[in-house]
Formats: C-alpha cells, sequence, structure tokens
C-alpha cells in the first residue's frame, strides 16, 4: 500500500489521552471539559429522540437550527445570514474544514496555514492535492506577521486559513489584524476559511473579530463553528459553516457525499436550546474566565509560567526552569513521572521553532481536576 498521507500518524491527542488512562494521570491534554452539557440540552436531546426524530435530517440541516443559527449570528455580529442558502449544520467543525478544503482546493494549489495550526488542516488540504504552505505565528505572542504572510502569496494561493481565538496558544486577532486581513485578500481570487469554534470562550471584555462582522471579508469565507465548544459535548460532532451561497453550494455537494447529514436528534436539541437560552453562549466568557483566573493563580505558585490567555480554554506554560527536554519528550515525563498530561506545541508546527519550551494545559475541568493537577505541579 502507498499511503496517501505519509506524514500522518495518531493523532497527539488520541496518544497523550491514551498514555494518561494507563498512567492514572489527571488529564488536561486533550481539549474536553469534563463538566455536564446543559441539563436543558440533554432534556432536549433525550425528547427529540423519544419523539421520534431520529431518522435523516435534510442534507443542510434541520430549517429550525438553521433558522436558529442566523438569528444567533445577527445578535452576536450584526449579520444575518440566509438561513437556506448559508447555513449548513455539519458533524463538528472538523467535517466542516475538510468539506470547504475538498470543495475548493484543486490539485497543486497552495493554502497558506499559520503555524501552529490545528492538526486537521494539513491532511484535509494533502487529501485534496494541494500543497500547505507554513507560514509561523510569533513564537512568544503568537501574533500574525502579515508581511510574512503577504510573502507567501503566489498566483498559486487558492486558501488561507486562519483561528482565533487560537488554537494551541488563545491568541485572538485585533481590528489591525482584520484590516490587514483585508488589504492582503483584496483583489485576489482567495478564499478565506476562519476557524471560530472558540468564538464565545473570550476574555477581559475582548471582542471576538468574527469574519462575519465585515463585508469584504464574508464574501468570500467559510466561517466555522462547533457546538461541541460551546455547549460542553465535543462528543455530540455537531458545528456549522456559514458562507455565501456559491460557496455554501460547494462546500453541501462535499457534504452531501460525505455524510449526507448530521445526527438528527441533536440538532432539535440545539435549535431549542439556542433561542431558549441565549445567556448560556453570552456567559460563556465570564464562565471560563473564572476558570482561568483560578488556574492561573495556581499555576504562579508552581515551577511552570503561565503565559496570557486572551480566549480559548487552553492555557500555555512555559517549562524552562523546570526542564531542557523538548516539548514531546516533556509532556511524556510531565505525564508518565509526575501524573499530569498536557499537549506539545511540536505537532500544531511545519517546523518548530528551535528551543521552545511550551506545553498546552487544558482549563476547561472542573476545580476539583484542575486542583489535583496543580497538587502534582506543585511537585516538579
Ligand atoms: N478547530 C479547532 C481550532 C479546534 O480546537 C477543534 C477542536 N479541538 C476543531 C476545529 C474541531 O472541532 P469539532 O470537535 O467540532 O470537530
Ligand atoms: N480539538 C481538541 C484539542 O485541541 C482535540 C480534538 C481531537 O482529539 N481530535 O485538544
Amino acid at each position: 500500500l502507498t499511503t496517501k498521507l505519509p506524514k500522518v500518524g495518531t493523532t497527539i491527542f488520541t496518544v497523550m489521552s491514551q498514555l494518561a488512562a494507563e498512567h492514572q494521570a489527571v488529564n488536561l491534554g486533550q481539549g474536553f471539559p469534563d463538566f455536564d452539557v446543559p441539563a436543558r440540552l440533554v432534556d432536549a436531546l433525550g425528547r427529540a429522540m423519544r419523539e421520534g426524530k431520529n431518522q435523516y435530517a435534510p442534507m443542510t440541516g434541520i430549517p429550525a437550527l438553521r433558522q436558529a443559527i442566523a438569528a444567533k449570528t445577527e445578535r452576536c455580529y450584526g449579520y444575518r445570514p440566509d438561513a437556506d442558502a448559508e447555513i449548513t449544520v455539519v458533524s463538528g467543525a472538523s467535517e466542516a474544514i475538510f468539506d470547504a478544503v475538498q470543495a475548493v482546493v484543486r490539485p497543486g494549489e497552495e493554502v497558506i496555514v499559520l503555524d501552529p495550526c490545528y492538526d486537521s488542516y494539513e491532511p484535509a488540504i494533502d487529501l485534496a492535492g494541494g500543497r500547505a504552505v507554513h507560514v509561523p505565528l510569533d513564537p512568544r505572542t503568537f501574533a500574525v506577521d502579515w508581511d510574512r504572510v503577504r510573502a507567501a502569496v503566489t498566483p498559486n494561493t487558492r486558501l488561507l486559513m486562519i483561528n482565533s481565538p487560537h488554537n494551541p496558544s488563545g491568541a485572538m486577532f485585533d481590528a489591525d489584524d482584520i484590516a490587514r486581513l483585508g488589504e492582503l485578500l483584496a483583489d485576489t481570487g482567495i478564499w478565506l476559511l476562519s476557524d471560530e469554534v472558540y468564538e464565545h470562550i473570550v476574555f477581559d471584555g475582548r471582542r471576538h473579530e468574527s469574519v462575519l462582522r465585515y463585508p469584504q471579508l464574508r464574501e468570500r469565507a467559510f466561517v466555522v463553528s462547533s457546538f461541541g465548544k460551546t455547549y460542553h459535548c465535543t462528543g455530540w460532532k455537531i458545528g456549522y459553516c456559514i458562507a455565501p451561497a456559491a460557496l455554501s453550494a460547494e462546500l453541501r455537494k462535499v457534504h452531501q457525499y460525505n455524510s449526507f447529514c448530521s445526527f438528527a436528534p441533536a440538532q432539535w436539541a440545539f435549535a431549542e436550546m439556542i433561542e431558549a437560552e441565549p445567556e448560556h453562549y453570552e456567559g460563556l466568557g465570564a464562565f471560563y474566565q473564572a476558570k482561568r483566573d483560578r488556574f492561573r493563580d495556581q499555576l504562579l505558585t508552581t515551577a511552570l509560567k503561565p503565559l496570557p490567555v486572551p480566549g480559548g480554554y487552553f492555557q500555555l506554560v512555559d517549562y524552562s526552569g523546570v526542564s531542557d527536554l523538548d516539548d514531546a519528550a516533556f509532556c511524556r515525563w510531565l505525564t508518565v513521572d509526575k501524573g499530569v498530561a498536557a499537549i506539545p506545541l511540536s505537532p500544531f508546527y511545519e517546523s518548530p521553532p528551535a528551543g521552545q519550551r511550551l506545553a498546552r494545559l487544558c482549563f476547561a475541568k472542573n476545580e476539583a481536576t484542575l486542583d489535583a493537577a496543580i497538587e502534582r505541579l506543585l511537585r516538579l
């Protein structure tokens, strides 16, 4: 067998979760909450199943959910996408990213990604026959160097992929980034894929600069979100993509033959939840900010140095005061010998910056889980 994906092994999230389980480590590696899904959502899911909403949903998602997403998008970003033509419900942001890339990237075309980036981007590009062109973010602040992005553009560039709030760093785009992005894309044929799965998890009064706020950007963009992040249910795998009608039509051609439709009962549950409890997503920033602040204060009593976290649910720590191991070896050691699982950053890069000593810890956890981790980290 000649593999089509020679660079792909088992994802670092799976590797570290398995290692955590083997060694009874507190798992702050793979990003998932260990607390409950909102009660109304679970009730609505059970009710949908009991009411027999168990057969295929419409390929693009049930109308009630697409309407709810349209209304929520307008409330959040002042722009109401057309629920029929511009919103597609899919099986997680992962599927949205995969479908969008397959829909627009042809063999030999280039896709610019900003390193470190989420690990599913490059395999999706490879399967489309495209080529990922990696532009590094600042190794300390994770800011975009827009001049470097511009220098990476060629006549062959088809797509630019961005992610704010950013996994793994938590960095967020500001208005200046949006202006630079607009200048870069103006008068080009480059599409944009904006991964906004952490859109509601933003801190310290910051504003999430959704691409949907900006007409010149949204007219060329796939904007991707995930109910897994917003509703603490990463295992339900429901997300969506908002894109102009022509782009949505192409994405739907892929979705139609990838999964056809996504888990129907959950679509009914999200439609009800979004409408009935907008305070859930409106309060998500404050909910996670309390966790971030408490965890950061605790980390400051350990030998690890926490970096600033503007958004998302990951805390980067500088471990150079503890160890000179590279990040993969350090995270293994931390899991096996110290009982706390973390994620190294190197798998998010084509070429990791030399000497970077950073690890990612997920703070989407109950206080008891974070306390147990800190107790172990105090012994480093
Ligand atoms: N993009 C980013 C940046 C993510 O962190 C994740 C989840 N880890 C995804 C996409 C995939 O989201 P989903 O679980 O909805 O497929
Ligand atoms: N998105 C999650 C993270 O960054 C992991 C998702 C997965 O395991 N594939 O931790």
